[in-house]
Parts: C-alpha cells; sequence; structure tokens
C-alpha cells in the first residue's frame, strides 16, 4: 500500500468535504468515497450534480426566506423579460412608478440595491469610518456589523432587555454619551433573531430622543408579515424630512432572494450620499419582477396568510411541549430550548433540516424561519426526536450532583 499516497488522498478527501459542507451543500460522502487522487472534469460534474441533489433535499429553515417562491404571475413576468436580455435598454415595467406611488415619495427617495443588504453596505460606506461607528442592539441583524468591521470601524451594541425588546432609552442615551462617534443608528424593525416589533410610539420616542442629525436606519425586512396593530412602517418620517433611512426588500414576501432586489427610501440629501456608494443598477429580470409583484396583492396576501398560519402552529405546538416561543410578527421564530444551540443546530443538519445559526448571547434559543407544511412536519418530528434524549454534553458530563 502506498501509505503517502493513501494520507494524502484522505486529507485531499477529507478537505474537499469539509469545503463542501462549509458550503452547505449537504452530504456527498458516498460519492466521495470513490473518489480517486485526481478531480477529472467528469468527477466535478458528478460532485456537483450530487450537490445539487442534497441541495433539493434540505429543509431550508435558516434564511428566512420564503419556501413557496413567487408567485404564478412574477414567474411569468420574468420569463417574458427574457427576450431583453441582450439589451440594456428595454420597455420600462414600471417599477420605480410603482414604488413612488406606493410609498408617496418622489424619485429623489428612491435608491435600488442588489437586495437590501446592499443597502445597508451602502449607508455603512456612506457614514462610517474609522472615527465613525453603527450604534444598534444585540442581537440584531448582524450585516451592519460585518461591514464595519470590514472597513475598520467599530460598533457600539446595546444589549435587548429581557423581554426582548430593542432597550430604545439604552439607545437614546448611548447616542448622546458617543454622538461624536455614531456614523449611524441602526433599528431593524421587527428585528432579526428575534421577530419582535419596535412599537410606532417607540420608534418616535427613539427619533425624537436622539440628536437631529444622527441618520437612522430602520431595516423593515419583515414588514409584510407584521400583525401587531401597535407597529406601523417609518416611511412616513422620511417624507417630514427627518434623517431616516428606511430598507426594504423583495426577498421576503416577494420570494426573490434569488433576484437580488431591494431599495432605500430617505430624505433627498442622503439619497444623494448614498448613491456616490452604490451602482444602482438593477437587472431586467428583478426590475420585471419587482413591478409584478407588486401589483400582485392577490399572491402577497395568501403568503402572508400561510405564513402566519404555519407560524401559529409550530408555535402553539413547541410551547406545548414546554419550549417558550418569543412572539413573532415575521417569517421566522425563536424558541427556548433550554440547551446550547450548536449541538442542536448540527443535529437537525444530520436530519437534511437546516436551522438558524447561533445568535450570541442567545446562545439558548434556536431561530427556526417558517417553510411549507410538509418541511414544518419534517421539523416537528426532528425536533421531537432531538429533545426526546438529554443534551449530548448533559449526558457525557453527568457525573453527578
Ligand atoms: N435585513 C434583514 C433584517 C434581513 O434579515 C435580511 C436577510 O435575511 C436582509 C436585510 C438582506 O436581505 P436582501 O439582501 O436579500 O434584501
Amino acid at each position: 500500500m502506498d501509505l503517502k499516497n493513501d494520507l494524502s488522498r484522505r486529507r485531499f478527501v477529507g478537505g474537499l468535504s469539509a469545503a463542501i459542507g462549509a458550503l452547505g451543500l449537504g452530504p456527498t460522502s458516498e460519492l466521495l468515497a470513490r473518489t480517486p487522487l485526481r478531480i477529472t472534469p467528469r468527477l466535478l460534474d458528478e460532485i456537483q450534480q450530487q450537490q445539487a441533489q442534497d441541495y433539493d433535499s434540505i429543509a431550508r429553515l435558516n434564511n428566512n426566506e420564503n419556501c413557496w417562491g413567487p408567485p404564478e404571475a412574477v414567474v411569468q413576468a420574468m420569463t417574458g423579460a427574457l427576450k431583453y436580455a441582450n439589451r440594456y435598454g428595454y420597455p420600462d415595467p414600471g417599477l420605480n412608478a410603482a414604488l413612488l406611488e406606493l410609498h408617496g415619495i418622489k424619485k429623489e427617495n428612491l435608491l435600488f440595491g442588489s437586495g437590501s443588504g446592499e443597502i445597508l453596505d451602502v449607508v455603512g460606506a456612506t457614514f462610517l469610518g474609522t472615527d465613525k461607528k453603527v450604534l444598534s442592539v444585540e442581537p440584531t441583524y448582524g450585516s451592519v456589523y460585518s461591514y464595519a468591521t470590514s472597513i475598520k470601524s467599530d460598533a457600539i451594541k446595546v444589549p435587548l432587555l429581557p423581554d426582548f425588546n430593542q432597550d430604545i432609552p439604552g439607545l437614546i442615551k448611548a447616542a448622546h454619551r458617543h454622538y461624536r462617534e455614531i456614523g449611524f443608528i441602526y433599528l431593524c424593525n421587527p428585528n432579526n433573531p428575534t421577530a419582535k416589533i419596535v412599537s410606532s410610539k417607540d420608534v418616535k420616542t427613539l427619533l425624537d430622543g436622539i440628536p437631529e442629525d444622527v441618520p437612522v436606519l430602520i431595516d423593515e425586512a419583515y414588514h409584510h408579515f407584521v400583525e401587531d396593530p401597535s407597529y406601523s412602517t417609518s416611511i412616513p418620517y422620511v417624507l417630514e424630512g427627518r434623517q431616516v433611512i428606511v430598507a426594504r426588500t423583495f426577498s421576503k414576501i416577494a420570494a426573490l432572494a434569488g433576484m437580488r432586489l431591494g431599495y432605500a427610501v430617505a430624505p433627498p440629501e442622503l439619497i444623494t450620499a448614498m448613491q456616490n456608494h452604490s451602482t444602482g443598477t438593477l437587472n431586467v429580470l428583478a426590475r420585471y419582477a419587482g413591478a409584478a409583484a407588486l401589483k400582485d396583492k392577490a399572491g402577497e396576501a395568501n403568503i402572508r396568510q400561510k405564513t402566519v398560519a404555519l407560524r401559529k402552529k409550530a408555535i402553539a405546538e413547541l410551547e406545548g411541549m414546554g419550549y417558550p416561543v418569543i412572539p413573532s410578527d415575521a417569517n421566522f421564530f425563536m424558541v427556548s430550548i433550554k440547551r446550547e444551540v450548536r449541538p442542536v443546530i448540527d443535529e437537525f443538519r444530520k436530519k437534511l433540516i437546516a436551522v438558524g445559526r447561533p445568535f450570541p448571547p442567545m446562545n439558548q434559543y434556536l431561530r427556526v424561519s417558517v417553510g411549507t407544511e410538509a418541511e414544518m412536519q419534517r421539523f416537528s418530528k426532528a425536533f421531537k426526536e432531538i429533545f426526546a434524549n438529554p443534551p449530548a454534553s448533559a449526558s457525557a458530563g453527568a457525573k453527578g450532583g
């Protein structure tokens, strides 16, 4: 036996397997067991096909996506727009006009992004720097924090309150204490990962309480799922001329995450400043898809109704088993699992169910995105199986006392 070759093969295959695992592409072990030393184009093709099969077999309850996909009217609009793929110019599907009408804004108030993720980065590029930090809560959607780190800026993080609400007085206090250091405040409403809203009264308290020249980025990615009557959009503050930027996305209610379509609504001077950091370019399919999605009110209502019904069902079941869930106004929820979340995520993964990552310091909470009825049944079955046993560390370390 050629020990040296065998070892390097195992190392190589192990590395490949780890890389595939890190990509979230699922089990390919059978195929890898047959992997020779050299990856031929044919083998690569086989691996990719296997990955595609694994991809489809996983219940993706980890990214707060819309599991149903875009409605028929939107798919048709995209299909019809394919014929313009070779053009820079094409007939206007009316996306801009529809958004201006929907929000009662002017074109100077609108900036598109490749998903609202780009808008969040653009706000970071515009208002942060080595001497300007982002102020927000912990945990929240971490994208603004990652961006700050990437440009050697920093963050001031205020912990959530014990009831998981965002600490508005805490944010106001920090905004005054660190006034000169703050580039912008980030308010995710509803918050990700907790799915809790900030009421319109509390948003007003925040905006009235902070120095008036500090920009506030209000991320309304999950706006369409909110049922709580104390919530409302913050777009009217933009119309008042306050230093407010509202970020919206077509990734959630409109099921267009893969098309990358989001936008900002803000006063003209903030939009102008942000334009310097954005391409502002959308592709033709995204533009047609967005316009069709805005028209399809019935499709939107259908997604909302299904999502909320399945979320309520899952929450009732978990609470019935003794696992409290944080009240949710989004297409996901957070359940208190009373044990460390990382090994639980790994257990779900073995059962081909992807659930949310850890959100420190909430390390005993699991974030679950709402999936189809069949996916939620798989989640429920897996949850019962995993929680029928004590946590791995508890049994391993059970030394009495
Ligand atoms: N904001 C929040 C709160 C999110 O949860 C996400 C994605 O999950 C985004 C923004 C980014 O969404 P996208 O870039 O797809 O619009």
